[in-house]
């Protein structure tokens, strides 16, 4: 299971710096094969500068390819947003996260009431509370409780802590344990990928990367608050969507008369 989290970490995030990465390489590459182009034309296959052209455009050319593998890879973690209850996408993912915790760390879920639904690819919310967990389960090495609450949080609202305000309505997935906290200059870094302060073989570094990439890729925002000795709360707040509403059903003789003028 650890491997497997990892594994899907380390892809998840591969895929996204692909992505994000490769197409603007790509326009680069472009470049460097046309002017190339171009000097070969202003060059006969006879002069010594042909040659070394020639292998400067080869070189770009076997980049593009490794480039547009690399965009393959990324294509092939399709998003599928669909609206999603995040309590649901809790309830589903509890059995396998109590796993995770192991024997010591206790899970306590507090669903809130009548949450608003939200536009996001599932199994991207998934990794994100996954990530979270792992992290908390780890800075919880004598035991303790992981807390997963979620709410709706209208546009406006204030913290109670007074750091967050959210500009539209959103839904609240706060994410707390009582571990051993982090001080001001490493919370600077944890969102870098490769930042990790774990064993090599324990942590890749990138499990918040991911978490930020995903939650700023579904419009979202998210909070980190933290202390050191008590522990650290995460909150990812992913902004209302409206439930499709079906078309009322129009007739032909109810469209004729706009058609007509
Ligand atoms: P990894 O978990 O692989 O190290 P992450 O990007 O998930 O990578 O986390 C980076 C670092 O942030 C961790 O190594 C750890 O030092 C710190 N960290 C993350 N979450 C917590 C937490 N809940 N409590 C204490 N430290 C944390």
């Amino acid at each position: 299971l650890e491997a497997q989290i990892a594994q899907s970490q380390k892809m998840q995030a591969i895929g996204q710096l692909a992505g994000g990465i490769a197409h603007d390489f790509n326009n680069v590459l472009q470049a460097i094969i046309g002017f190339s182009d171009l000097l070969l034309q202003s060059h006969r296959p006879s002069d010594p500068a042909f040659r070394d052209i020639m292998n400067i455009k080869q070189s770009a050319q076997r980049a593009a390819g490794l480039v547009k593998q690399l965009l393959a890879f990324s294509r092939r973690q399709t998003l599928r947003p669909t609206v999603l209850n995040l309590n649901d996408v809790i309830a589903d993912l509890s059995i396998m996260l109590d796993r995770l915790l192991g024997e010591t760390v206790r899970l306590d879920v507090a669903y809130g009431r009548d949450l608003w639904p939200v536009l996001a690819d599932q199994s991207q919310v998934e990794q994100v509370v996954i990530n979270l967990a792992v992290n908390a389960r780890d800075a919880m090495k004598g035991g303790g409780t992981l807390t997963i609450r979620t709410r709706n949080v209208p546009a406006g609202e204030v913290e109670s802590d007074g750091a967050d305000e959210v500009q539209v309505d959103a839904v609240l997935i706060e994410i707390e344990d009582v571990g051993t906290g982090m001080p001001q200059d490493m919370l600077d870094k944890i969102f870098e990928p490769f930042f990790t302060t774990k064993a090599t073989g324990e942590g890749t570094g990138l499990g918040l990367s991911t978490v930020y990439g995903i939650v700023k890729q579904t419009g979202g925002t998210l909070s980190v608050k933290s202390e050191v000795g008590k522990g650290t709360t995460f909150r990812i707040y992913l902004p209302r969507t409206e439930v499709e509403q079906r078309p009322a059903a129009v007739s032909d003789g109810e469209r004729a008369p706009a058609a007509s003028g």
